[in-house]
């Protein structure tokens, strides 16, 4: 199976992933991974990629796609992958496509999982930080015994700018923007499948496995 997983910051891609990648053996191909491999392995595209990276700029369309398809080519990819991260636009997908399709490939789901702004907005405005020691918690999901205070050194707790609801939102729009794009893609391409993310790890993995069950029949 060739699966893409998408998802807004905070809609737990990340859990869900390890999720994926444990019961179906897939590899699990992030952008992020797969830049840091190429410029590990010092190939063309790696070295590339790196003097972007390295100069504080954007890696290009064309240097992105080719790791990306370098890394498709792969041994362990042929029977399937979970893309996440990639593709990011539009022309990426196009691409994707064209790499697919000219070693007989497609993708068979585009796994979207969907969740509520104002759940994610709960979920990624809920850290608070140590000014002591560092420690992290959440005021839902992993509170301190005592609210502002440090379970472990009695610091003050507080919240950080990137966690602040401003910043949080703001991330969240131009991430919205950025997918709307991607989702109509695939939509189109019949191969989109939206999840319920207002639910918790289970259910939402529960769905994810009745899906990809289906697509194994
Ligand atoms: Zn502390």
């Amino acid at each position: 199976m060739n699966l893409i997983l998408m998802g807004l910051p905070g809609a737990g891609k990340g859990t869900q992933a390890e999720y994926i990648v444990e019961s179906y053996g897939l590899p699990h191909i992030s952008t992020g991974d797969m830049f840091r491999a190429a410029i590990k392995e010092e190939t063309d595209l790696g070295k590339k990629a790196k003097s972007y990276l390295d100069a504080g700029e954007l890696v290009p369309d064309d240097v992105t796609i080719g790791i990306v398809k370098e890394r498709l080519d792969k041994e362990d990819c042929q029977k399937g992958f979970l893309l996440d991260g990639f593709p990011r636009t539009t022309a990426q997908a196009e691409a994707l496509e064209d790499i697919l399709t000219a070693t007989h490939r497609k993708i068979d789901a585009t796994l979207y999982i969907n969740v509520d702004k104002s759940k994610l907005l709960e979920r990624l405005t809920g850290r608070r930080v140590c000014k002591q020691c560092g420690a992290t918690y959440h005021v839902v999901f992993n509170p301190p015994e005592v609210e502002g205070v440090c379970d472990k050194c009695g610091g003050e707790l507080y919240q950080r700018e990137d966690d602040s609801e401003k910043t949080v939102n703001a991330r969240l729009e131009v991430n919205e923007k950025q997918q709307e794009p991607l989702l109509n893609f695939y939509r189109n391409r019949g191969s989109l499948y939206e999840i319920d993310g207002n639910r918790n790890i289970d259910d939402v993995f529960k769905s994810i496995e009745a899906i990809l069950g289906d697509l194994q029949k």
